[in-house]
């Protein structure tokens, strides 16, 4: 911890997150009367505010722009009493708040102490790590198709990934492009039967199957992607105006490694409770090691995370019945 800091008034809850989790988190644990903060990242972004439609959250039918859906979640935390700030958190150590063990919150030159701490900081879209793909981010290389989408109108662009999120991107993107190219290093797709219908009988998308990016070309930007056949090491060149990556996430956990047990994706482990293996800190959403990272589900460890902090903070301060 540094001596520069600027310390603020101790917090019962603070939460490292404002996205589903986080704010489902805060509006919990505001609505308990507990005195929560939530702190959003500044250089990294709610992975729902990118998304374009959202059209399996309970609830509304008819689905629901991201970013909307984020500032809805945002604004009924705020009207129970979640106070919110911005900031990039870097370290989070023991302290002493009065008689209690407690933790403080590093994000930049601030810090935050708090009886319990929720980390709800999600995870990012995984790079390939191929040449040209970093020279051209903003200039035909993407990982989000409803920012870039409106872009691509009439041209030709490729989607790298078989899973849920590829394929609805992919048939996000035949609104605007005239083809989009599914690059799939198997034969067959990860995404759901719904999806995978929907991507088969489209007639704007075609498969590389088997297939994996080997480099991505250009003079001012993308032009043509280099591809190599898995089965045969054969190369092509695949024209393309835009590529957008959908393989994966990385958690956003690296400043928690030596704090609370990650698993080997780097993935926060929790138990039923959203009980990180630190005492009173918790994990929720994207960030923690589970099978479906949805918004729905981020909500739902949001609301188990902040319970959990209630009990664990009146259980502190002797106030559980
Ligand atoms: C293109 C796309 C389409 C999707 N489509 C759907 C869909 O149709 N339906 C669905 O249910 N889900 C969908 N998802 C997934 C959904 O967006 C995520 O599951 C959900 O946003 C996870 O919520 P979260 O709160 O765990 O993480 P996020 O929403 O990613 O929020 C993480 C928060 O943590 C902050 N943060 C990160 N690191 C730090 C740090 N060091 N300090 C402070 N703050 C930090 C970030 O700034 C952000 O505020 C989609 C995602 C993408 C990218």
């Amino acid at each position: 911890m540094t001596e520069e800091t600027t310390a603020h008034p101790h917090y019962d809850i603070a939460i490292i997150g404002g996205g589903p989790a986080g704010f489902t988190a805060g509006m919990y644990a505001a609505r308990a009367a507990l005195k929560t903060i939530a702190i959003a990242g500044d250089s990294t972004v709610s992975q729902v505010t990118i998304t374009d439609l959202i059209e399996n959250y309970p609830g509304i039918p008819d689905g629901i722009n991201g970013f909307d859906l984020a500032e809805r979640f945002k604004a009924q935390a705020v009207q129970f009493g979640l106070q919110t700030t911005s900031g990039d958190v870097t370290a989070i150590g023991r302290k002493k708040i009065g008689a209690w063990d407690g933790w403080e919150v590093v994000a930049g030159s601030i810090r935050y102490d708090a009886l319990a701490v929720i980390i709800a900081t999600g995870a990012l879209w995984r790079r390939l790590g191929v040449p040209g793909e970093e020279r051209f981010i903003g200039k035909g290389v993407s990982f989000c198709a409803t920012c870039d989408g409106p872009f691509y109108r009439n041209r030709e662009v490729a989607v790298v990934g078989g899973g849920d999120t590829a394929i609805q991107e992919a048939l996000y993107l035949t609104r605007f492009a005239k083809k989009v190219t599914v690059i799939h290093r198997r034969d067959r797709l990860r995404a759901t039967a719904i999806l995978q219908k929907r991507a088969l009988e489209n007639e704007k998308i075609v498969f590389a199957w088997n297939s994996v990016v080997e480099a991505i070309e250009g003079e001012n930007l993308v032009q043509k992607i280099v591809l190599k056949d898995v089965k045969s090491g054969a190369t092509r060149e695949l024209s393309a105006d835009g590529i957008f990556i959908f393989i994966g996430l990385t958690p956003n956990t690296a400043p928690f490694r030596e704090l609370v047990a990650l698993d080997q994706g780097g993935y926060v482990t929790v138990d039923a409770h959203m009980q990180t293996s630190a005492a009173g800190i918790f994990a929720c959403g994207d960030c923690t090691a589970k099978r479906l990272r949805q918004v729905v589900t981020a909500c739902g460890d949001g609301a188990t995370a902040a319970f959990s902090a209630q009990l664990y903070c009146e259980d502190l301060k002797g106030e559980s019945y």
